[in-house]
């Protein structure tokens, strides 16, 4: 679909792809899609020269949303390496819940809106932005947990249900 970027969108995109060095001096091409709040590309094999991108739904667009197929991006970035034997980029697993974890975890920008993935009680969706900032510490937490603990995403999906009851979770958040 041809059809230019809105300033907003162009301003959100520029805001969002600051936080992501890992990407900097790599095309990234940019389009809309209808069917979905949004979809990452990349290619097959780092070799092709075919370009990545992300496709974005331009109705109610959030950081969240951009930042969430970024880091898909990323991911594919590692994938492409790891397959060529040369040292991964990026290591972030792969997966839509370790994409909403790392999004949040990366910057205050993207916690506009809740992660779509990731587990989380009504009473957080629909008040995320009381809990956002919370939620965030606790994906950083999570990742450093992932060091140590083979199940981090359901040690991170447990800390937020306490919360959500009003209970303090297993980790200092008020560093
Ligand atoms: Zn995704």
């Amino acid at each position: 679909m041809k059809k230019r970027l809105t300033p907003r969108i162009r301003q959100m995109l520029e805001d969002s792809l600051r936080e992501f060095p890992e990407l900097e001096g790599k095309t990234v091409t940019v389009g809309y899609t209808r069917s979905y709040l949004g979809t990452a590309f990349v290619p097959a094999e780092v070799e092709t020269r075919a370009s990545m991108g992300i496709r974005l739904r331009a109705r109610n667009l959030v950081y969240n949303t951009i930042g969430h197929e970024l880091t898909h991006l990323v991911q594919g970035l590692g994938h492409v390496s790891l397959k060529r034997a040369v040292a991964p980029l990026s290591k972030i697993p792969g997966g839509e819940k370790q994409c909403d974890i790392w999004t949040l975890a990366r910057s205050a920008l993207f916690c506009d809106d809740a992660p779509t993935y990731l587990r989380l009680p009504r009473v957080v969706r629909e008040n995320w932005p009381r809990y956002a900032e919370a939620i965030r510490f606790l994906c950083i937490a999570a990742i450093e947990k992932r060091r140590t603990h083979r199940f981090y995403i359901q040690w991170l999906e447990r800390q937020i249900r306490l919360i959500a009851r009003g209970l303090t979770p297993e980790v200092d958040l008020s560093r």
